[in-house]
């Protein structure tokens, strides 16, 4: 499977060239500019390693390094710190946090690159995403269970599914058709029809505890969104 890298770094123009250079590789690169999400998004994303920027808005990458060495199904993922900073004593409070390696900008690409292989190597093998966001709605994938906040949602294995296909892809708009090849399987024959009252099922589980995000294209078919 793809290993996936996080860049956490606000500076865009470094975040373009590591991604850049990144997917070249072959890798997933997922980037965060702010320090106050990334935790979530380390937990959401499994990284393989994690490009951590030294000098961050909100919270630093020292405190962002302990955090992810406090919490345990993250704490073990490689962190390669990234820094401005070329100080002896820098570099050793960044190793006392928890990085396992430390690169001064400017660095050379190639360098990195390797030092992100080096970390690779010690790192588990990756897992699939565990599980989807939107808005309020939390799919669990491991569990395969769906939250609206806190609650509980019932759903049957059909709109399970089918709510899979839609918030892997926030926005997109999928055909009746689409779903019913990719949710159902090619050799089911179902009418289209089917389509709606599952989706109809599908809302009237999901909106007795929030807004209806899925959204009805008319003539077209139906997507996960937010409708003003
Ligand atoms: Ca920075």
């Amino acid at each position: 499977m793809q290993h996936t890298i996080m860049i956490v770094e606000d500076e865009e123009a470094i975040a373009l060239m590591l991604r850049y250079n990144l997917e070249k590789e072959g890798y997933k690169v997922v980037v965060e500019g702010r320090g106050n999400h990334v935790i979530a998004e380390i937990e959401k994303h499994c990284p393989s390693v994690i490009l951590l920027d030294w000098m961050l808005p909100e919270l630093s990458g020292v405190e962002i390094c302990r955090l992810v060495r406090s919490k345990p199904d993250i704490k073990s993922i490689p962190i390669i710190m990234l820094t401005a900073k070329g100080e002896e004593e820098d570099k050793i409070k960044g190793l006392n946090a928890g990085a396992d390696d430390y690169v001064t900008k400017p660095f050379s690409i190639p360098e990195l690159m390797a030092r992100v292989k080096t970390q690779l190597r010690h790192s588990p093998e990756p897992i699939a995403e565990k599980e989807l966001l939107f808005e309020d709605i939390r799919m669990d994938l491991i569990e395969k269970k769906v939250f609206r906040g806190e609650t509980f949602i019932h759903l049957g294995p059909t709109e399970f599914r089918l709510l899979k296909m839609l918030m892997e892809n926030p926005g997109k708009v999928f055909s009746r058709e689409y779903l019913l090849k990719n949710v159902w399987g090619d050799n089911i024959y179902v009418e289209s029809r089917t389509v709606d009252v599952h989706i109809r099922r599908l809302r009237r589980s999901l909106n007795n505890y929030g807004p209806d995000y899925i959204r009805t294209v008319r003539a077209t078919g139906y997507s996960i969104d937010i409708t003003e």
